[in-house]
């Protein structure tokens, strides 16, 4: 601690594990900056502009799911970023089925993480490349060698294989690092000029090419012309890896068509390959914390996956480093989840 009692903590991604570790830590005193590669905030929650509108080019909404995070997900629609929505939902065999309760963004998914953080110091444009322990603190330097400043902790909040070469000081969770996978998936994001003649908002179920299509504006509180996110396979994806854009692009779209019909005309296309989408059997643990190096690392490869893991996870890790910076207390390297 070198600025009086203030604790300087680093947090390396702006997605939702970061994010909620972040807030977390701003609440109980610390001196918090993020850093992220990307022009704002989300990661896998991130949003895209689309012509006029904007739309969920990740995780499309959160489903309900362990009390904790429930609890949290209400208290987002209570603050009105978060609302209810129960889409029209048919399966890909035609077949219409009950409208799950999902919670949709109100405004869009990366305002979210936005408002998690909106009294931190966030470094979009920021690709941390080096994180040391030394006397002094942690050193973290970017991409092109340039000090990004000391710190008397570190958080690792990314997808597990960008975390490994940021554990080159802390081996023993580099290696934990490095042996999971992580799926790919390709998303095409679309404006039609007239609605689709189909009430349906939501369609999932077993498809060759296809997880999930989702309505993006039928989301309460969006607005605008019609628009769809179809979201391919996780083994799709993987064995369309290295295609070009505009080829999985016409795939998707001849596939959406053999589903539901010539499409109206479309007014803007994006396709955008998520290289890192689902994490393939998770850590049982919440998180990872090193209170020899003050390094932690927290995300979706932990506490059972998914965006549930993620936020548990990176709550998790903001309590051990409380618990461990502040009480002086020896606590355990690695968390055990309790369920
Ligand atoms: C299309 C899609 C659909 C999904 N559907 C579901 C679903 O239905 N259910 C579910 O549970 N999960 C789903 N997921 C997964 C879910 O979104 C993720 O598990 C969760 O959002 C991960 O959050 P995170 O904070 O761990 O990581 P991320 O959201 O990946 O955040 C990591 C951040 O770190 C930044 N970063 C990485 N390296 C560096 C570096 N060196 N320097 C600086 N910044 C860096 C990245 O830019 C990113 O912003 C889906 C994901 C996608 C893409």
């Amino acid at each position: 601690m070198s600025n009086g009692e203030t604790l300087r903590v680093a947090v390396i991604g702006a997605g939702l594990s970061g994010t909620v570790a972040a807030r977390y830590l701003c609440d109980h005193g610390c001196e918090v900056t993020l850093f992220d590669k990307s022009r704002g905030t989300g990661g896998r929650l991130a949003s895209c502009r689309l012509g006029d509108n904007s739309v969920d080019l990740g995780l499309p909404f959160f489903e309900s799911a362990g009390v904790r995070f429930n609890r949290w997900l209400e208290r987002q629609v209570e603050a009105g970023i978060l609302s209810h929505w129960y889409p029209s939902h048919q399966l890909f065999n035609g077949d219409l089925i009950e409208s799950p309760r999902v919670y949709a963004a109100t405004a869009r998914m990366s305002a979210l993480t936005r408002s998690l953080i909106s009294d931190c110091h966030l470094i979009s444009k920021k690709r941390i490349s080096l994180v040391w322990p030394s006397r002094e603190g942690i050193s973290l330097r970017d991409e092109d060698n340039r000090l990004s400043g000391e710190f008397d902790a570190v958080l690792i909040a990314t997808p597990a294989p960008q975390a490994v070469p940021l554990l080159d000081g802390v081996g023993r969770f580099r290696s934990r690092a490095a042996a999971v996978e992580v799926q790919p998936a390709w998303v095409t994001a679309l404006t039609l000029m007239e609605p689709l003649n189909s009430p349906v908002e939501l369609i999932s179920g077993e498809h060759e090419v296809f997880h999930r299509l989702v309505r993006d504006s039928a989301k309460p509180g969006r607005q605008g012309a019609d628009r769809w996110v179809l979201e391919a396979r996780a083994d799709w994806s993987r064995q369309h890896r290295r295609d070009s854009p505009d080829y999985v692009q016409h795939r998707m779209l001849t596939a959406f068509e053999d589903l539901l019909g010539p499409l109206p005309e479309i007014s803007d296309i994006r396709t955008h390959r998520w290289l890192y989408s689902h994490t393939q059997g998770s850590e049982t643990q919440l998180c990872l914390w090193g209170e020899d190096v003050c390094i932690g690392v927290c995300g979706d490869w932990f506490a059972g996956g998914g965006v549930e893991g993620a936020f548990e996870s990176g709550l998790a890790l903001a309590e051990k480093v409380m618990q461990s910076l502040t009480a002086g207390r020896p606590v355990e390297v690695e968390a055990e989840q309790t369920g």
